[in-house]
């Protein structure tokens, strides 16, 4: 089934306690691009300056990700600058500038208008729902956001609450949103305004999803060595909503599988800066680290009671 993402793309330049990269390839749609074309292939909906390197991109569309809906205009890039210190779990935002994005009007190529799935990755909410508002009838649309957009632009994130089937946030934007200390109090106030499915990621200890009458709890994997945690949110979102893509089943029990492939996904991603590590990993990686998850979580209930 056809996969569409809407997103920045971005210059990024990142420090981690073990290194330093300076206007490297990132953004939202790029890493969820890089991890769902494992899966899927992927329609790319965004824009660069013109002092993009878009060669770079090539990478991309070697893999099954569709780049017709990136326009290059005048000006310059979206670009972040970000610092992790020895808490890898969240990033110090240096600096955002938002450059060609603060005029983008999105268009969607007519080939795009008829995905089934839709990912409105983090950007600002008023073109989440532009993208949204040009495809013609997703079976099932998610939408991630940050703290950014949530203290500047409060109303648009609420509309768009209501349209979409599942919100991704983690734990902190997740209590920022909703004013709510408790997790599963956040939870709640979100599945009241719309989603049927709430994904709140909570870094190296892992991802809740909730829905009005279930939770299920997938840990991080445990990796010895977190080289850079960009993009981990957005690897993780690739490789659910990738793996929903690829089986077209919303059933609890599948939605509960892509946890688990998302959950692998952004271990892969922290381990290098940027997209390397996804161009690089391979379908037996992935599925070795899927069975790892599997060991990491069986146990025998055996007499506990
Ligand atoms: P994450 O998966 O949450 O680590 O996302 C990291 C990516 O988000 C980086 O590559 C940034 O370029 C991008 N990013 C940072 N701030 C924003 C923002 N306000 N809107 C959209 N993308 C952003």
């Amino acid at each position: 089934m056809s996969l569409l993402v809407v997103g920045s793309v971005a210059l990024d330049s990142v420090e981690t306690p073990f290194g330093k990269a300076e206007d490297v390839l990132g953004g939202s749609a790029t890493y969820f691009s890089a991890s769902a074309s494992h899966q899927t292939p992927v329609q790319l909906v965004g824009v660069v300056g013109s002092d993009y390197p878009v060669e770079q991109l090539q990478a991309l569309s070697a893999r099954q990700v569709d780049l017709a809906g990136l326009e290059q205009a005048e000006g310059e890039s979206f670009r972040w600058r970000g610092r992790y210190r020895h808490d890898l779990n969240s990033a110090d935002t240096l600096e955002t500038r938002l450059g060609v994005f603060s005029h983008f009007r999105p268009k969607l190529p007519e080939g795009f208008k008829s995905a089934q799935f839709v990912f409105l990755a983090n950007i600002d909410p008023r073109l989440q729902l532009q993208v949204l508002e040009q495809v013609t009838k997703p079976k099932f649309v998610a939408c991630d956001t940050m703290n950014f957009w949530i203290e500047s632009r409060r109303g648009d994130l609420l509309d768009l609450l209501g349209r979409v089937d599942l919100i991704t946030l983690n734990d902190g934007e997740a209590r920022q949103l909703t004013e709510q200390a408790n997790l599963v109090q956040a939870a709640r106030w979100i599945l009241a305004r719309g989603p049927k499915t709430v994904l709140i990621k909570k870094g190296e200890h892992g991802a809740f999803m909730f829905t009005r009458d279930s939770i299920f709890y997938a840990p991080a994997y445990p990796l010895e060595a977190v080289f850079d945690p960009t993009g981990a949110g957005d690897s993780f979102a690739g490789g659910f909503m990738g793996y929903l893509a690829r089986t077209n089943d919303l059933s609890e029990a599948n939605l509960r599988r892509a946890v688990v492939l998302g959950s692998a996904m952004g271990s892969f991603v922290v381990e290098a800066f940027s997209i390397t590590r996804l161009l690089s990993v391979t379908r037996a990686d992935i599925d070795r680290r899927v069975a790892d998850f599997h060991r990491l979580v069986s146990f025998d209930q055996g007499m506990t009671s």
